[in-house]
């Protein structure tokens, strides 16, 4: 189903794990997807893969690091020359880099608080005077269980994604009268590189504590990302909507 079409949607952390999955996902239900990205091999495999079938919507893979507010404004600003919208954001990029604070370095902080939360500061920004013009638009940041849960030796990494949660729901006041709706949604374990460190015992370990036993999928925080950016979502927004097996209730 269509159900995107002549829709434009900017994505980034687009090249692997849930961002390609909801690339693939927005591209399947016929948005045209600017896929933003740092790895180039990665990126042009899904505009390959995506740019196979015959569709009159495309992938577009731009190589950015979203903590660079020069290079997101030139995305963006890209994204507009060409396709002249931007109807729906979705920040996914995202890294961790895990320690107890006791031994955190000050650059590991920085840079997961940059990749994070910052980016997210640049990205909404530019897309807000379009959004606001068009009266319309949606904005979904990908935060996490841990920044509503807390983790070890996660400080950084939760303090991002709790600072998300509250970066969110202040947007989604600002611009809820215009027609723009801000939500969030908080995956749980998802099966991506992120978690591929669980292996044996860590994983066992973890899925004890997940009411449905069993890690979740790229797609299924796709499919969550789809409904917030469909028009059944229209009257939801400055919301958290927790996509993990029943982890944090
Ligand atoms: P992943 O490592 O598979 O993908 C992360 C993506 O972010 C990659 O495409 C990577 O290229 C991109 N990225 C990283 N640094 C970037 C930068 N500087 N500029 C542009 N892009 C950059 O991880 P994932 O599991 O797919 O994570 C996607 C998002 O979901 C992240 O924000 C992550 O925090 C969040 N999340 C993941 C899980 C999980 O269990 N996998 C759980 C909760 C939240």
């Amino acid at each position: 189903m269509n159900i995107f079409a002549n829709q434009v949607a900017f994505i980034t952390g687009a090249t692997a794990g849930i961002g390609r999955a909801i690339a693939m996902l927005f591209h399947e239900h016929g948005a045209s997807v600017v896929a933003l990205g740092t790895n180039k091999e990665r990126g042009e495999s899904l505009t390959h893969e995506t740019n196979n079938h015959e569709t009159n919507n495309k992938v577009v893979f731009m190589q950015a690091d979203v903590s660079s507010k020069e290079a997101v404004d030139s995305c963006i600003s890209q994204t507009l020359d060409r396709f002249k919208k931007i109807d729906i954001l979705i920040n996914c990029a995202g890294i961790t880099r895990d320690g107890l604070l006791m031994k955190m370095k000050e650059e590991d902080f920085d840079r997961v608080l940059d990749i994070n939360l910052k980016s997210c500061f640049y990205t909404c920004q530019a897309v807000l005077r379009p959004m606001l013009q068009a009266k319309q638009g949606r904005i979904i940041n990908v935060s996490s269980v841990v920044g509503v849960m807390g983790n070890p030796g996660q400080t950084n990494y939760a303090a991002s994604k709790a600072g998300l949660i509250g970066f969110s729901k202040s947007l989604a006041k600002e611009v809820a009268s215009r027609g723009i709706t801000v939500n969030c949604i908080a995956p749980g374990f998802i099966e991506t590189n992120m978690t591929d460190f669980l292996q044996g015992e860590k994983r066992e370990k973890v899925l004890e504590h997940i009411p449905m036993k069993r890690m979740g999928t790229p797609q299924e925080v796709g499919a969550c990302a789809l409904f917030l950016a469909s028009p059944q979502a229209s009257y939801i927004t400055g919301q958290v909507l927790t996509v993990d097996g029943g982890l944090h209730m």
